[in-house]
């Protein structure tokens, strides 16, 4: 199936709009309107993307930014949720994409969660045939990148 990136964005942005509010966190979408449609499951790719936002709001203290990014790149769409909040250190970020695994910071502990997030997440993209990679920096913030089949008409 064709999916357009900023339309479930859109839709993940509006679900996600009280949250960030609350918050005091801003929720931002950067996709050109000339992006070409993936080839995903619509709710596979909303579930990814409400995954790593939820994540974004969850992780960045107040008046701190989520942003959705997208761009063509060869024949994939990449596709990155960015933030600036806590980060995440060296020694976990090969591992936050295990079930169950959780940095033990103080954030962490105080909005809890099941560390199943971000498994999901990635077994979702790769079952769409695309992969899914971490950058991250304690206090900075973290950049989730990942990629799927562009639809070539
Ligand atoms: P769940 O998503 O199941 O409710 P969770 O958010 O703890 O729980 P994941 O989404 O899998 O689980 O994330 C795993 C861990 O990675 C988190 O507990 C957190 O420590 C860290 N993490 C994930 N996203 C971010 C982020 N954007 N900024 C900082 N740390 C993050
Ligand atoms: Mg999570």
């Amino acid at each position: 199936q064709n999916v357009e990136i900023l339309v479930v964005a859109q839709d993940v942005l509006e679900r996600f709009r009280p949250v960030a509010q609350k918050n005091g966190v801003s929720l931002e979408i950067e996709v050109p309107e000339d992006l070409p449609p993936v080839q995903a499951e619509p709710r596979a790719l909303q579930q990814i993307l409400a995954n790593l936002v939820e994540n974004g709001l969850k992780y960045t203290p107040e008046g701190g930014q989520v942003i959705i990014r997208a761009t063509r790149r060869d024949s994939d769409v990449v596709i990155t949720v960015e933030d600036n909040g806590i980060g995440i250190s060296p020694e976990h970020v090969h591992r936050v994409f295990e079930r169950f695994y959780r940095v033990d910071t103080g954030r962490s502990r105080e909005v809890g969660g099941t560390g199943l997030g971000l498994a999901i997440a990635k077994h979702l993209v790769r079952r769409l045939g695309g992969d899914i990679v971490l950058e991250s920096q304690p206090q900075k913030g973290s950049k989730f990148k990942f990629w799927l089949p562009a639809h070539e008409p």
